[in-house]
């Protein structure tokens, strides 16, 4: 059994605010959210971070890009949307699974 946090979230061993599932990707509700809305969008497979996507991820990642407006929109994000990807302890990523943040709405900071 993999030790990842989020390997684990997928499997359901570790309960989580799930927000939308299918064949490639999972989505959650940040369990310390930065905005009013804060999701997690991560892949089924494990993949520690960008630094490990290979060609052969294109489709799911190219998947969850397509997906995110969709998804922002399904929060009541109608005029838009920051995502963020963390990679590596440089980029301040804690979780060593590939996440996207999708954040917005109220308490959205300003980025510069
Ligand atoms: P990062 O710093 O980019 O690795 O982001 C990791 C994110 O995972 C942080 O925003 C955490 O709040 C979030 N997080 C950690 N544990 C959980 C959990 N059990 N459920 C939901 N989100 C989590
Ligand atoms: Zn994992």
């Amino acid at each position: 059994m993999s030790d990842c946090l989020f390997c684990k979230i997928i499997s359901g061993e570790i309960p989580s605010a799930k927000v939308y599932e299918d064949d490639l990707i999972f989505v959650f509700k940040d369990i310390a959210p930065k905005a009013k809305v804060h999701l997690l969008v991560i892949p089924k497979i494990h993949l520690k971070s960008l630094e490990n996507l290979e060609q052969d991820h294109k489709d799911m990642i190219a998947h969850i890009m397509l997906k995110l407006p969709e998804l922002a929109r399904s929060q009541g994000l109608d005029d838009g949307f920051r995502t963020i990807i963390n990679t590596g302890p440089g980029g301040g990523q804690e979780v060593g699974h590939l996440h996207i943040h999708l954040l917005g709405g109220e308490g959205l900071p300003g980025f510069n």
